[in-house]
């Protein structure tokens, strides 16, 4: 009798298997470092009753992370505010790195009036208020921590903005990409190798933004890699299950913020019929349970629908102006609102309806 070997790269499709995907992103805080950089979950040596409670608490908040509203905030955030970055990775589930943080702590209460390194540490140690290790404090926001925001933030708020066949066409773009690298880095290789010098070969991100047409501000590396993968371009890890029933789930293992932010824009580009827009009145990103809705709040509705309502009345009052100036037989010729309305239409490109028209001049509004 053989062996059977099941160990095997070989993958089967399994066609008119409808399954239930479920993403599971994971409750643990994540180290950012100072070079924006993520370092891995983070560590605590949690001893007494009140740091585990505290630690627990901390993830079940963390659990209830609402991520399409995370990336809501992202998209809108005001990167020169330190406050307001802090808060969004306190949020997100962010932690700096211990030893930054206790080197910042350090560098805060060194006195001019201490000797020695020795002494001020000291002194740290004697002032240092209770830190809490779950927030992130705005002191710890590097520049480098900005830019790397930025540059996920704009693709994030650019992929948002597309529309969703011009999404999936780049992600084709990307995964041609991605090919493209390969295969010119190889004959690069072979190049080098046999100590020939390769002429005319370029490099394939030109086609790759010339497919995509992004614009300028979008970091080419990150876009690529949120359109192939979650940010880095891997594949993520599941479990397949299935229930009772016998009804099967996939769930998706997501380890960092910034890839469950990643995630949540893939979903709703191609599962969902949420519509991303942007605000006409205040200019932020909002989500619009209908594709009609063109404005972010109330608020902003009603600012909106009042300065429209003014500038209308404006029009009018211009229209009905240059409608006294007209010749009395050319006047007897048109119905005065109609002529207004026309005129309103021809001159700014504003609808004014007729019987509106006459409503608001015969009671003065125009005034
Ligand atoms: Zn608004």
């Amino acid at each position: 009798m053989s062996m059977v070997d099941v160990r095997t790269d070989s993958v089967q499709d399994l066609p008119n298997l409808s399954m239930v995907a479920k993403f599971s992103v994971a409750t643990r805080l994540q180290v950012l470092d100072k070079n924006g950089d993520e370092c891995g979950p983070a560590q605590f040596s949690q001893t007494t009753e009140k740091d585990i409670n505290q630690l627990r608490s901390v993830e079940e908040k963390l659990a209830q992370r609402d991520w399409r509203d995370l990336r809501k905030k992202l998209i809108n955030l005001d990167l020169d505010n330190h406050q307001q970055i802090a808060e969004w990775l306190t949020q997100a589930g962010y932690v700096p790195k211990p030893e930054e943080l206790d080197e910042l702590k350090l560098a805060r209460t060194i006195s001019p009036g201490a000797e020695s390194l020795e002494k001020a540490r000291t002194m740290a140690e004697a002032t240092a208020i209770e830190p809490n290790l779950y927030e992130w404090p705005e002191s710890a926001v590097t520049n480098e921590i900005v830019a790397w925001l930025q540059s996920w933030r704009d693709v994030v708020r650019w992929l948002m903005d597309i529309k969703t066949e011009r999404f999936r066409s780049a992600v084709n773009a990307a995964f041609a990409l991605d090919e493209d690298m390969r295969v010119t880095y190889g004959i690069a290789l072979q190049a080098a190798f046999e100590d020939r010098e390769v002429k005319g070969l370029k490099h394939p991100v030109t086609d790759f933004l010339r497919a995509l047409k992004p614009p300028a501000y979008v970091d080419t590396k990150t876009l690529a890699a949120c359109l192939t993968g979650v940010g880095r371009g891997e594949r993520l890890p599941a479990y397949f299950q299935w229930n009772a029933d016998g009804k099967p789930s996939v769930t998706v293992h997501i380890d960092t913020p910034a890839r469950a932010i990643v995630m949540a824009v893939h979903v709703d580009k191609n599962f969902s019929v949420r519509h991303w827009r942007t605000c006409d009145n205040c200019g932020a990103g909002f989500e619009a349970e209908r594709g009609t809705h063109r404005f972010c709040s109330n608020r902003c509705t009603n600012y909106f629908t009042t300065n429209a309502r003014r500038d209308k009345l404006r029009v009018l009052s211009e229209g009905d102006q240059e409608w006294q100036r007209l010749p009395a037989e050319k006047r007897k010729k048109f119905d005065r609102w109609e002529w207004i309305s026309g005129w309103a239409k021809r001159n700014h490109d504003t609808q004014i309806d007729p019987a509106w028209a006459r409503k608001c001049v015969t009671k003065g509004e125009t005034a």
